[in-house]
């Protein structure tokens, strides 16, 4: 599907400078469609989209409309989702480092509730609040020590990572809340780690949190309004055709088998790549055919300065010829795809089998909805790169 109409897209696209991305915005309405029946299906539950995985205003303002709140990490995204459409008490506020000009943006604009990651932010939140006479609505980041099988890079869950509070420390952070006029504790939050495809990592979530949330009980503390289990559901990046809605279902059928809620609370999620990964596609012209001793190279226009996530985490992306027609020919030559940045880090891939491809073909990265756009940097003195959607071809 997808497949065919990026091949029908190529007469638009050569019209166009290079490198752009290009969101497939009929398959982000599919997405969408998708989890929603799936978490409507439950009381309570909503889903925040995490803006750093795409912040490209037409993804977004597609996104708040379909019904979504949003899960921003910045003054700059909080900015951003306010100017797009998304009202403030539909946005929540994590990181670990939240500057004060952050803090109060997020009070004056009135968002939903804060993530916080440690008591000296706490403290400053409270400080703040007062100061401006508000009450700031805080929910912790509690760090579940639960492992993710993914890359190391981007698991966030394990004693070892800089987020969230140790949850040996959950009742006194709860404790030292209820003793701050200006701030009111609404609730728990998880974030385990990213493109995570194994479900048995979000079960082990699960039953972290029931033992929590007994303590809590244990301990007194009887409301927690919302359960906040972040995103991190993967994408297949090898088989953008056949899989480009991920498995919406298994995930919060997941969530719903083993998660005990109480009753009344809310569950919140923040998928962020899930949602947008596979609707994005990073379009770039083949600039010359380098043959070296041991090795031939695809030189593109597009960098890493476009695209960070080969050169940040080694990641791989499916790339096809859509000049010369690797739907119809078999891939059949081994090349190294690589951009015109001064980093020997700027590579796309090692070895990778392309038809026969010559200077001015059209390449396209697949699965960049998702870190890709975000990430994109000015290094080298390069633009950055231009962004169109299924509604500009
Ligand atoms: C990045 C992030 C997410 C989204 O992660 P995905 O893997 O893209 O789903 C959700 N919550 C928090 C706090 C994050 O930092």
């Amino acid at each position: 599907m997808t497949k065919r109409l990026l091949q029908d897209q190529k007469e638009r696209f050569e019209k166009l400078k290079t490198p752009f991305y290009y969101y497939d915005t009929d398959l982000l309405a599919e997405t969408l469609s998708v989890i929603k029946c799936e978490t409507d299906k439950h009381e309570g539950w909503h889903l925040h989209y995490a803006v750093k995985a795409c912040a490209n205003p037409k993804v977004l303002r597609q996104i708040q409309q379909a019904g979504f709140g949003a899960d921003c990490v910045s003054g700059g995204e909080i900015r951003t989702c306010l100017e797009n459409g998304f009202p403030a008490d539909e946005i929540v506020f994590a990181g670990v480092g939240k500057a004060d000009w952050e803090i109060e943006l997020a009070l004056e604009a009135g968002i939903q509730y804060f993530n916080v990651e440690s008591i000296p932010e706490l403290e400053v939140i409270a400080e703040i609040a007062t100061r401006m006479n508000k009450i700031a609505n805080v929910s912790f980041r509690i760090n579940p020590d639960v492992g993710a099988h993914t890359h190391s890079h981007i698991t966030t869950g394990l004693a070892e990572n800089k987020f969230g509070i140790a949850k040996e420390d959950m009742l006194h952070v709860i404790q030292v809340a209820e003793g701050l006029p200006s701030v009111r504790f609404v609730g728990l939050h998880f974030h385990i780690g990213s493109q995570i495809l194994q479900m048995d990592d979000f079960e082990a979530l699960c039953y972290r949190i029931n033992e929590l949330q007994d303590e809590l009980e244990a301990a007194g503390i009887a409301e927690v309004h919302n359960i906040n289990v972040g995103g991190g559901l993967g994408i297949d990046y090898d088989n953008p055709d056949e899989n480009p809605i991920p498995d919406f279902k298994s995930y919060f059928e997941t969530y719903a088998k083993y998660l005990k809620l109480r009753p009344g609370q809310r569950l919140h999620f923040e998928l962020g790549r899930a949602v947008v990964g596979q609707c994005g596609s990073l379009i770039t012209r083949c600039l010359y055919i380098k043959q070296a001793k041991q090795k031939q190279f695809v030189i593109v226009d597009a960098g890493m300065t476009d695209l960070m996530r080969p050169a940040l985490y080694g990641a791989k992306h499916h790339i096809q010829n859509l000049t010369s027609s690797i739907f119809h020919h078999p891939s059949s030559i081994k090349y190294d795809i690589v951009g015109p940045i001064c980093e020997s880090s700027d590579t796309f891939a090692k070895d990778y089998l392309l038809p026969e491809s010559r200077r001015g073909d059209l390449l396209v990265i697949r699965s960049v909805g998702a870190y890709g756009e975000t990430m994109a940097s000015q290094y080298n003195c390069r633009e950055l790169p231009q962004a169109y959607t299924t509604a500009d071809m």
